[in-house]
């Protein structure tokens, strides 16, 4: 599998935890009130969970894919933005 797959595998599974952690809060805010604890769980669970984002970086140069310069975008790079390496090749 490519860096590019295993790191868009990564922002599909982010994208589910995001809707289970809003789902929670939801529901918690629902049938208990106000909590800022279930907000604050949900946050902590969404970094933890994101923490891998970390390991998709470029084969080459190490950039990492989900990274624009200073800005950090929830879908990652095909081709690294720094060396031009095409990142959705299996053979790399
Ligand atoms: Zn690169």
């Amino acid at each position: 599998m490519s860096v590019y797959e295993r790191a868009r595998r990564h922002a599909r599974f982010m994208l589910g935890a995001l809707t289970i952690a809003v789902l929670f809060v939801v529901v918690i805010e629902r049938y208990f009130g106000h909590s800022s604890v279930a907000f604050g769980v949900a946050i902590v669970g969404l970094i933890a969970a994101n923490r891998s984002m970390l390991t998709h970086n470029c084969p080459r140069c190490g950039k990492n894919l989900f990274f624009r310069g200073i800005f950090v975008v929830p879908w990652p790079n095909r081709t690294c933005g720094r060396c031009g390496l095409h990142l959705a090749l299996d053979r790399v």
